[in-house]
Protein backbone atom coordinates (compact mmCIF):
# COMPACT_ATOMS: atom_id res chain seq x y z
CA UNK A 1 0.00 0.00 0.00
CA UNK A 2 1.59 3.53 -1.04
CA UNK A 3 -0.22 6.64 0.26
CA UNK A 4 0.36 10.34 0.03
CA UNK A 5 0.15 12.41 3.15
CA UNK A 6 -0.93 16.30 2.06
CA UNK A 7 -1.32 19.10 3.76
CA UNK A 8 0.32 22.60 4.33
CA UNK A 9 3.40 22.85 6.63
CA UNK A 10 2.27 21.83 10.60
CA UNK A 11 -0.66 20.23 9.57
CA UNK A 12 0.52 17.60 11.13
CA UNK A 13 1.75 15.11 8.56
CA UNK A 14 4.80 14.02 9.85
CA UNK A 15 2.57 13.24 13.26
CA UNK A 16 0.19 10.84 11.35
CA UNK A 17 2.87 9.40 9.38
CA UNK A 18 4.52 7.94 12.04
CA UNK A 19 0.89 6.43 13.34
CA UNK A 20 0.87 4.98 10.00
CA UNK A 21 4.53 3.17 10.30
CA UNK A 22 3.55 1.82 13.15
CA UNK A 23 0.22 0.76 12.34
CA UNK A 24 0.71 -0.73 8.84
CA UNK A 25 4.19 -1.17 8.29
CA UNK A 26 4.45 1.31 6.21
CA UNK A 27 7.99 3.10 5.28
CA UNK A 28 8.00 6.89 5.90
CA UNK A 29 9.63 8.82 2.85
CA UNK A 30 10.09 12.61 4.03
CA UNK A 31 11.95 14.86 2.03
CA UNK A 32 12.19 17.30 4.30
CA UNK A 33 13.88 14.50 6.54
CA UNK A 34 16.30 13.70 3.79
CA UNK A 35 17.45 17.13 2.84
CA UNK A 36 17.59 17.83 6.75
CA UNK A 37 20.14 14.65 6.68
CA UNK A 38 21.48 16.27 3.64
CA UNK A 39 22.14 19.72 5.47
CA UNK A 40 23.22 18.16 8.62
CA UNK A 41 25.78 15.58 6.90
CA UNK A 42 27.41 19.13 5.03
CA UNK A 43 27.30 17.96 1.25
CA UNK A 44 27.05 20.10 -1.39
CA UNK A 45 23.30 19.25 -2.06
CA UNK A 46 22.91 19.86 2.05
CA UNK A 47 24.38 23.72 1.14
CA UNK A 48 21.80 24.24 -1.51
CA UNK A 49 19.03 22.58 0.26
CA UNK A 50 19.69 24.77 3.54
CA UNK A 51 19.66 28.01 1.87
CA UNK A 52 16.54 27.22 0.31
CA UNK A 53 14.72 25.47 3.27
CA UNK A 54 15.68 28.67 5.72
CA UNK A 55 13.98 30.90 3.46
CA UNK A 56 10.47 28.44 2.89
CA UNK A 57 11.34 28.24 -0.91
CA UNK A 58 11.20 25.08 -2.57
CA UNK A 59 14.08 22.38 -4.38
CA UNK A 60 14.41 22.18 -7.82
CA UNK A 61 11.66 19.62 -9.08
CA UNK A 62 14.27 16.97 -11.17
CA UNK A 63 16.57 16.99 -7.76
CA UNK A 64 13.67 15.58 -5.89
CA UNK A 65 11.87 13.40 -8.08
CA UNK A 66 15.32 11.40 -8.70
CA UNK A 67 15.81 11.48 -5.02
CA UNK A 68 12.19 10.01 -4.04
CA UNK A 69 13.28 7.84 -7.56
CA UNK A 70 16.16 6.30 -5.59
CA UNK A 71 14.36 6.00 -2.33
CA UNK A 72 11.74 3.56 -3.77
CA UNK A 73 14.18 0.89 -4.52
CA UNK A 74 15.64 0.28 -1.65
CA UNK A 75 14.71 -2.30 0.11
CA UNK A 76 12.87 -0.83 3.00
CA UNK A 77 10.18 0.26 0.93
CA UNK A 78 9.17 -3.04 -0.08
CA UNK A 79 5.73 -3.22 1.81
CA UNK A 80 4.58 0.24 0.92
CA UNK A 81 5.35 3.99 1.77
CA UNK A 82 3.96 6.99 3.09
CA UNK A 83 5.07 10.44 0.94
CA UNK A 84 5.26 13.03 3.21
CA UNK A 85 6.44 16.31 1.52
CA UNK A 86 6.34 14.96 -1.78
CA UNK A 87 4.92 15.69 -4.05
CA UNK A 88 4.79 19.57 -3.69
CA UNK A 89 3.92 20.71 -7.09
CA UNK A 90 2.16 19.28 -10.25
CA UNK A 91 5.12 18.70 -11.79
CA UNK A 92 6.32 16.29 -9.11
CA UNK A 93 2.63 14.32 -8.72
CA UNK A 94 2.64 13.99 -12.90
CA UNK A 95 6.77 12.70 -12.18
CA UNK A 96 5.44 10.37 -9.28
CA UNK A 97 2.78 8.60 -11.61
CA UNK A 98 4.86 7.77 -14.35
CA UNK A 99 7.50 6.83 -12.00
CA UNK A 100 4.80 4.26 -10.20
CA UNK A 101 3.55 3.27 -13.23
CA UNK A 102 7.23 2.15 -14.49
CA UNK A 103 7.87 0.40 -11.17
CA UNK A 104 4.74 -0.91 -11.17
CA UNK A 105 3.58 0.31 -7.89
CA UNK A 106 0.21 1.53 -6.77
CA UNK A 107 -1.00 4.62 -5.58
CA UNK A 108 -3.59 3.40 -3.19
CA UNK A 109 -4.49 6.93 -1.17
CA UNK A 110 -4.16 10.37 -1.46
CA UNK A 111 -5.01 12.25 1.74
CA UNK A 112 -5.53 15.87 1.70
CA UNK A 113 -5.02 16.98 5.92
CA UNK A 114 -7.48 20.31 5.52
CA UNK A 115 -6.10 23.12 8.30
CA UNK A 116 -6.70 26.58 7.85
CA UNK A 117 -3.89 29.26 7.99
CA UNK A 118 -4.62 31.25 11.60
CA UNK A 119 -4.88 27.58 13.35
CA UNK A 120 -1.49 26.95 11.92
CA UNK A 121 0.31 30.29 12.66
CA UNK A 122 -1.27 30.05 16.07
CA UNK A 123 -0.05 26.29 16.88
CA UNK A 124 3.69 27.39 15.20
CA UNK A 125 3.55 30.13 17.27
CA UNK A 126 3.04 27.55 20.31
CA UNK A 127 5.93 25.42 19.30
CA UNK A 128 8.43 28.76 19.50
CA UNK A 129 7.33 29.40 23.06
CA UNK A 130 7.20 25.92 24.70
CA UNK A 131 10.74 25.59 22.50
CA UNK A 132 11.98 28.26 24.88
CA UNK A 133 12.85 30.77 22.62
CA UNK A 134 14.87 28.35 20.59
CA UNK A 135 13.26 27.64 17.60
CA UNK A 136 13.24 23.17 16.83
CA UNK A 137 14.15 23.53 13.31
CA UNK A 138 16.00 26.56 11.46
CA UNK A 139 12.88 27.04 9.26
CA UNK A 140 10.71 26.80 12.29
CA UNK A 141 9.97 30.84 12.91
CA UNK A 142 6.56 32.93 11.98
CA UNK A 143 8.29 34.66 8.95
CA UNK A 144 9.33 31.50 7.37
CA UNK A 145 5.90 30.21 7.85
CA UNK A 146 4.17 32.75 6.64
CA UNK A 147 6.33 32.20 2.90
CA UNK A 148 5.79 28.26 3.50
CA UNK A 149 1.99 28.39 3.41
CA UNK A 150 2.23 31.38 0.35
CA UNK A 151 4.29 28.36 -1.45
CA UNK A 152 1.86 25.61 -0.36
CA UNK A 153 -1.03 28.01 -1.92
CA UNK A 154 0.82 28.75 -4.93
CA UNK A 155 2.68 25.33 -5.68
CA UNK A 156 1.36 22.42 -4.00
CA UNK A 157 -2.61 23.26 -3.30
CA UNK A 158 -2.46 23.01 -7.28
CA UNK A 159 -1.95 18.98 -6.65
CA UNK A 160 -5.46 18.99 -4.99
CA UNK A 161 -7.90 19.49 -8.15
CA UNK A 162 -4.76 17.06 -9.74
CA UNK A 163 -5.30 13.88 -7.60
CA UNK A 164 -9.21 15.07 -7.53
CA UNK A 165 -10.10 14.72 -11.60
CA UNK A 166 -8.16 11.21 -10.68
CA UNK A 167 -11.10 10.68 -7.91
CA UNK A 168 -8.15 9.72 -5.62
CA UNK A 169 -8.48 13.06 -3.35
CA UNK A 170 -9.67 11.80 0.29
CA UNK A 171 -9.85 15.06 2.74
CA UNK A 172 -9.96 15.07 6.50
CA UNK A 173 -9.82 17.38 9.04
CA UNK A 174 -6.54 18.46 10.80
CA UNK A 175 -8.24 20.86 12.87
CA UNK A 176 -9.29 17.69 14.91
CA UNK A 177 -7.18 15.88 17.85
CA UNK A 178 -4.44 13.34 16.80
CA UNK A 179 -6.32 10.65 17.47
CA UNK A 180 -9.54 11.73 15.57
CA UNK A 181 -7.58 12.86 12.55
CA UNK A 182 -5.82 9.28 12.72
CA UNK A 183 -9.16 7.32 13.29
CA UNK A 184 -10.22 9.38 10.10
CA UNK A 185 -7.10 8.37 7.91
CA UNK A 186 -7.96 4.74 9.41
CA UNK A 187 -11.01 4.74 7.95
CA UNK A 188 -10.08 5.60 4.35
CA UNK A 189 -6.81 3.29 4.52
CA UNK A 190 -9.19 0.64 5.70
CA UNK A 191 -11.18 0.90 2.55
CA UNK A 192 -8.48 1.49 0.07
CA UNK A 193 -7.37 -2.09 1.37
CA UNK A 194 -10.87 -3.46 0.89
CA UNK A 195 -11.02 -2.15 -2.57
CA UNK A 196 -8.00 -3.32 -3.54
CA UNK A 197 -8.54 -6.59 -2.26
CA UNK A 198 -11.61 -6.86 -3.71
CA UNK A 199 -9.86 -6.40 -6.75
CA UNK A 200 -7.27 -8.55 -6.59
P1 LIG B 1 9.11 19.56 5.22
O1 LIG B 1 9.86 18.95 6.33
O2 LIG B 1 8.36 18.57 4.38
O3 LIG B 1 8.23 20.70 5.66
O4 LIG B 1 10.19 20.20 4.22
C1 LIG B 1 11.07 21.22 4.66
C2 LIG B 1 11.62 21.98 3.44
O5 LIG B 1 12.33 21.09 2.57
C3 LIG B 1 10.57 22.62 2.54
O6 LIG B 1 10.17 23.89 3.03
C4 LIG B 1 11.31 22.73 1.22
O7 LIG B 1 12.24 23.78 1.24
C5 LIG B 1 12.11 21.43 1.20
N1 LIG B 1 11.37 20.32 0.56
C6 LIG B 1 10.87 19.20 1.18
N2 LIG B 1 10.25 18.40 0.30
C7 LIG B 1 10.32 19.01 -0.91
C8 LIG B 1 9.84 18.70 -2.19
N3 LIG B 1 9.13 17.57 -2.43
N4 LIG B 1 10.09 19.57 -3.20
C9 LIG B 1 10.79 20.71 -3.00
N5 LIG B 1 11.28 21.07 -1.80
C10 LIG B 1 11.05 20.26 -0.73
Amino acid sequence: MNIILLGPPGAGKGTQAARLVEKYGLKQLSTGDMLRAAVASGSELGQQAKEIMDRGGLMPDALMIDMISERLDQPDCAKGVIFDGFPRTVAQAQALDELLAKKNLSLDAVIEIKVDEAALVGRIESRIAQSDGGAVRSDDNVETLRKRLEVYREQTAPILPYYQAKGALKTVDGLKSIDEVSAQIEEILEGARSRSGVEG
